[in-house]
């Protein structure tokens, strides 16, 4: 595949920011996009002397227009629960007008589009594994339903765009991720747990830990995402890594990885918490010979040393 103009909406958040590494590394010119919401520019200080690389701060629900590309890769929204709780509204517009925003720059410049969807379609799924042809269980008025019915109302959007303009369509269903550059206050589970276990501060067990997720290294999901991007795939494709932890389960690994002797403090579970989640892969192997090959224990691994830096930076803002 020859050099792409390629736009990346979300470029500063942690997803999209490994993403803009891995266009440039496969020698395409990425212009990355961002208002800064919950994206930080930290995430692309690497970046900076990257001649190839370009950045604009700019909201994706206002009109605008980034100039010719071939592809694009809608990445933005606030994605933790605590973020897309505190930004509700902020949430349902650029799952709304951002995303019909983005599929008109891609109607307009004969562009690819690929759509970052999640697992959250699923709701609490009474199906499991999760395969991409269940519908999903989601509450349309809960806590939880700024995110996923935004990320629903964005896939019918793109459907529709394919259907009716046949723009070259792709949407990933994005399961839990994790990896340098997490945010570190962002309320996760993995980046609460290792700051937590890094503090020497209890780990926070909402509900009794029995709920589970499955949790994919970001590299993997990078990769997943790529392939998927250069297939000819318009329906839902689910990229994650289908190995099932339950919360507790999680909390002993990150204690184990760490060497904390942190104690596990049980909270209150919220509201429409998802009691299970893990993707039905098949689908992904079959059709782009995707595989994650990193596993929970080596992840964590690799985290580390990110986590003890965002630790060691608290402390020292502490002491200024
Ligand atoms: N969770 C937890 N302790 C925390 C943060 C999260 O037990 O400090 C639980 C949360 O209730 C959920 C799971 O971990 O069951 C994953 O939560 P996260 O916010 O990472 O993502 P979600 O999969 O819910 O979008």
């Amino acid at each position: 595949m020859g050099k792409r103009r390629i736009v990346v909406t979300g470029a500063a958040g942690f997803l999209a920011s490994h993403l803009c590494d891995v266009l440039l590394s496969e020698g395409h010119d990425v212009h990355g996009i961002d208002n800064l919401a919950t994206g930080k520019m930290a995430n692309l200080a690497h970046l900076a002397s990257e001649p190839r690389f370009s950045f604009a701060e700019q909201d994706i629900c206002q009109s605008f227009d980034p100039g010719p590309f071939d592809y694009i890769f809608n990445m933005a929204s606030p994605a933790s629960p605590a973020d897309y709780m505190r930004l509700g509204i902020e949430t349902l517009q650029v799952g709304s007008a951002g995303t019909l925003n983005t599929l008109e720059l891609a109607k307009k410049y004969k562009a690819g589009y690929l759509h970052a969807s999640t697992s959250e379609c699923y709701g609490d799924p009474l199906v499991h594994p999760q395969v991409e042809t269940y519908w999903g269980n989601v509450n349309p008025i809960g806590p939880r339903s700024v995110y996923d019915e935004a990320k629903r109302f964005s896939e019918a959007a793109i459907a529709a765009y394919q259907r009716y303009h046949g723009v070259n369509t792709h949407m990933v269903r994005i399961f839990n991720t994790y990896g340098p550059r997490l945010q570190a206050n962002d309320g996760r589970v993995i980046s609460n747990f290792m700051m937590q276990a890094l503090r020497g501060e209890p780990l926070t067990i909402y509900g009794d830990g029995s709920q589970t997720r499955s949790f994919c290294y970001v590299s993997d999901l990078i990769d997943g995402i790529v392939k998927l991007a250069w297939s000819d795939e318009h329906l839902p494709t689910n990229i994650g890594n289908p190995v099932e932890w339950t919360i507790l389960e999680c909390a002993k690994e990150v204690l184990a990885i760490t060497g904390s002797k942190s104690d596990i403090s049980f909270q209150p579970l919220p509201q429409d918490d998802p009691k299970q989640r893990r993707p039905d892969i098949t689908k992904a192997r079959t059709l782009l010979g995707w595989e994650p090959k990193v596993m929970l224990h080596e992840g964590l691994g690799l985290s580390l040393t990110y986590f003890k830096s965002c630790v060691e930076a608290e402390k020292s803002a502490a002491s200024i």
